[in-house]
């Protein structure tokens, strides 16, 4: 044990060996149970967010060539938000909850009790590689759990500096990091932890979900999908084309919450499309890649897939591609058809494509057919048109004449929905998805009527 109470089974990297059993030990110690040894390690990775955010920073610049005030807010500061939402709230959440007791069980009380799962595997992508598995670690945490991190390893300089920043800072029974990419993350599968936490692509989800069911160990997936954005004649065309604009090139277009495409109405398209090309040029002069506010593609691979849509339909702003420098410009393009293959699948970087539409219906019920997305935008002044499109289409998420503004609110809930995932976390959410809510029920010994024993003769009729 250390001065903190916590039983050290040493620092430093880890082999994914055996993670899950060495942490468990841990955790049958109960230490994690006490509310202010949770509190310890929240306050714990608070002071590394902010003492190391240079490093963090840096790190991010390698390897996605972030804008330091974008890598700020959507890696370090929604961490830090979602640690002090946990730190104020954490008595709140934890308490046990009376419910009511039927007449049957009286003398008696009934709660809901949150507890802790055990050691908790947390997998992470590469495009916002410190938040995703950061955020979910704090819920994780805050709920009593132990935490292995596995984050990507396309986003290498994050990865390490993750490692060792957490290496530092905790026991590895209490919070580590395994680094590396299919061969250790397949062993870490193999292993029976007690939650598994999954941010990625749909494809690998399956994977992940398929091992879980071996130990019938419980997901949350957090994965993908092609987010629609309806744009409606009546809607603030100014407005709207800087926030698409905004929450499109955002991270070079790198976010699973991205508008993937845009559904305009054909009566505003061609304002729409001026007001659109008026905001790049707005955000990122006209030149964005001697912007310092604009990102890079994570790696050669994506540069292709993505430089590959580049020759389809009509560009009406950007197109230029830079493959050494891993540039693509923020790029509008319009003429194409659900048949494209930019398309087809989840763009994830800085191309949109704009197709106008005559009909609504018709629109809303060709994407009730595709799979449901993760975030579903739209914009108008009419609050029945909203609701209409949201009552026809499902998505994990969404919000009205705004872009990311349900991922904001902590209040709520942040996760998808059939292909897009399942479970969700932020804020409460998150402590709730890695606690246990059981069911208590305590009794008196007195009076303990005969009537419910064998032999029952007439007995049961009674009740
Ligand atoms: P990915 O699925 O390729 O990788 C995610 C993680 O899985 C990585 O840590 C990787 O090492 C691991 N992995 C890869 N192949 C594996 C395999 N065969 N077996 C076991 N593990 C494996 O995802 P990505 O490319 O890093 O991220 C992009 C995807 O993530 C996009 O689809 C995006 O929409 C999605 N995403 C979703 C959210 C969300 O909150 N829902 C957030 C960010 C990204």
């Amino acid at each position: 044990m250390n001065g903190n109470g916590e039983l050290t089974t040493g620092r430093g990297p880890v082999a994914p060996e055996g993670v899950a059993e060495m942490q468990r030990r841990f955790f049958r110690t109960g230490a994690t149970r006490d509310l202010e040894f949770r509190r310890r390690q929240l306050r714990t990775l608070r002071d590394l967010l902010v003492q190391r955010e240079a490093d963090i920073l840096e790190a991010l610049r390698l390897d996605l060539g972030r804008p330091a005030a974008e890598a700020y807010t959507s890696e370090i500061g929604v961490v830090l938000v979602e640690i002090d939402t946990a730190l104020k709230r954490l008595g709140r959440w934890a308490r046990p909850k009376r419910v009511r007791t039927p007449w049957l069980l009286f003398p008696g009380s009934s709660r809901i009790v949150p507890e802790p799962y055990g050691s908790v595997l947390v997998i992470g992508p590469w495009n916002y590689p410190l938040q995703l598995v950061l955020a979910p670690a704090v819920a994780a945490l805050a709920a009593g759990n132990c935490v292995v991190i596995k984050p990507s390893e396309h986003a290498p300089a994050t990865s390490a500096l993750i490692a060792r920043m957490i290496a530092e800072s905790f026991g590895n029974e209490v919070m580590t990091v395994v680094e590396g990419g299919v061969g250790p993350t397949r062993t870490l599968l193999g292993q029976d932890f007690d939650y598994i936490f999954f941010t990625g692509g749909t494809g690998i989800g399956r994977i992940v979900m398929t091992a879980a069911a071996e130990n019938l160990t419980p997901v949350t997936l957090e994965l993908g999908g092609k987010n629609p954005c309806i744009v409606a004649a009546d809607a603030d065309i100014g407005t709207a084309a800087k926030r698409i604009a905004w929450g499109k090139y955002f991270n070079a277009g790198q976010t699973c919450i991205a508008p993937d495409f845009i559904l305009v109405e054909r009566a505003i398209e061609q304002r729409f499309l001026d007001a659109l090309k008026a905001a790049i040029t707005g955000f990122y002069g006209s030149d964005p890649a001697a912007s310092p506010d604009y990102a890079r593609i994570v790696n050669e691979h994506h540069f292709d897939r993505l430089a590959g849509f580049l020759g389809r339909g009509e560009i009406v702003a950007g197109g230029e591609a830079d493959r050494d420098r891993r540039y693509i410009a923020p790029t509008v393009v319009t003429g194409v058809t659900w048949d494209d293959p930019v398309m087809a699948d989840e763009i994830f970087g800085p191309i949109l494509p704009v197709l106008a539409w005559d009909d609504l219906d018709a629109e809303l019920a060709a994407l009730q057919r595709r799979p449901k997305p993760l975030a579903l935008y739209v914009f108008t002044r009419d609050g029945n048109l909203a609701d209409r499109v949201l009552e026809t289409v499902s998505s994990g998420g969404a919000a009205i004449n705004d872009i990311f503004a349900q991922l904001l609110n902590l209040d709520l809930p942040f996760g998808g929905v059939g292909d897009s995932g399942m479970g969700a976390y932020h804020g409460k959410a998150g402590f709730d998805t890695f606690s246990h809510h059981r069911a208590v029920v305590r009794r008196s010994t007195w009076p303990d009527p005969a009537l419910k024993y064998p032999p029952y003769g007439n007995s049961l009729a009674l009740l």
